[in-house]
């Protein structure tokens, strides 16, 4: 397959002729199952595994390649295994939080140019996980397209879809119904030749149906990438980036679909751009937004012009990263430290001076 055709573009193109690779061709990840990939290059496809160098800077905190990279591979030949030497900067990536407590971050796609954001607008339709969505799709640097499926089963649809408008942040909103298959027109707009997608929502809402409704076709368990490993063993893996039929690239892997924000504190500033800056015209300049005096986003609330679940979502989403913020990077923990101690301080002082005020009394 060409490289444009999996994803190349002109940036790839740039990043690669910045250095001298050798004998080494570029491919891209098309699965991953522990410490193998299946990539797709000119040479066809084949299963990879990492080069030690790869290996080493990965295990002080680099990122293994993952779905989507772009790679370095040197490919003796098409059975055997071939070694990833590096992997190309990445134009975005989807981060999560990794399952458990560990606060610690796992790359699950990159170089993703378009996500969609499924909900439905039967009774899971809620602003408030689709603010959380475009924050985390801000923050990867992928563009967002809000999906409401499920048109078939509303009542009420142009109310809701302005109702998410008013959230979107210009991110488009389009309205489907995958099981009529209507609507379909708008979103092939999307689905352009070369470039990436992702399907990202609650389970339940319909993406499997969007998929198959794009593929034509029942995809799961059809296309699987098999070669043998290292040691010689056969190893079958479903495929996760599938070419679309328009000739756009779908990338679906297992946690994917739904994420838990991570390190996203960019992309909620930009999701909740309105509420951030009513934020800077409030009299303190740090206004909790609670009870003090010249409070603009209270006072766009109380006039209607702010909706308070959004605002609340905001602190939620706010709260959350500050959390996160403190248990992964030490220094905010230590600045976190820091503000506490001037809050005890001036607590401190206030108390002792009307301590003191008493005792003149
Ligand atoms: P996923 O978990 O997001 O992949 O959701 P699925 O694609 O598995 O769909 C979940 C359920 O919603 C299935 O019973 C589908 O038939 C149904 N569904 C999907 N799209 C639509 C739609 O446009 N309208 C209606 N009424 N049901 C749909
Ligand atoms: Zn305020």
């Amino acid at each position: 397959m060409d490289l444009f055709g999996l994803g190349w573009s002109k940036y790839f193109e740039a990043m690669w002729n910045s250095k001298e690779w050798g004998s080494a061709v570029p491919a891209r990840v098309i699965s991953q199952q522990k410490k193998f990939w299946a990539i797709a290059g000119e040479f066809g496809e084949c299963w990879a595994e990492a080069a030690g160098k790869l290996r080493l800077a990965a295990a002080e905190g680099g990122d293994w390649p993952t779905v989507g990279d772009w790679v370095a591979v040197h490919v003796e030949n098409p059975g055997s295994t071939a070694v990833i030497q590096e992997v190309l900067p990445r134009r975005s990536q989807f981060v999560r939080k990794s399952a458990g407590k560990a606060a610690q971050e796992q790359v699950l796609a990159a170089n993703i140019d378009t996500a969609l954001l499924v909900s439905a607008l039967d009774g899971d339709f809620n602003p408030r996980r689709v603010e959380r969505y475009l924050a985390q799709c801000w923050e990867s640097h992928a563009k967002p397209v809000i999906v409401l499926n499920k048109a078939d089963a509303c009542a009420n649809t142009a109310q809701l879809a302005a109702e998410m408008e008013n959230v979107a942040g210009g991110a488009a909103v389009l309205v489907l119904s995958a099981k009529r298959g209507l609507g379909f027109e708008e979103l092939e707009k999307y689905l352009v030749r070369g470039e990436t997608l992702v399907l990202l929502g609650s389970s339940g809402v319909g993406k499997s149906t969007i998929v198959n409704c794009l593929m034509r076709r029942v995809i799961q368990g059809v296309q699987e990438v098999r070669a043998s490993d290292s040691r010689g063993r056969h190893t079958t893996t479903a495929r996760e980036l599938f070419e679309l039929p328009s000739g756009a690239l779908l990338i679906d892997t297992p946690g994917l679909r739904e994420l838990q924000l991570w390190g996203a504190e960019e992309g909620v500033s930009r999701t909740f751009g309105d509420v951030q800056s009513l934020a800077m015209q409030c009299r303190f300049t740090d206004c909790r937004h609670e009870a003090e005096p010249g409070c603009a986003v209270r006072e766009a609330v109380q006039g209607g012009n702010l909706d308070l679940a959004r605002l609340e979502n905001w602190r939620k989403l706010s709260r959350e990263q500050a959390f996160l913020r403190r248990k992964v990077d030490p220094g905010a923990r230590l600045e976190q430290k820091e503000h506490w101690k001037k809050i005890h301080r001036a607590a401190r002082q206030k108390y002792e001076q009307r301590e003191k005020d008493g005792g003149k009394r």
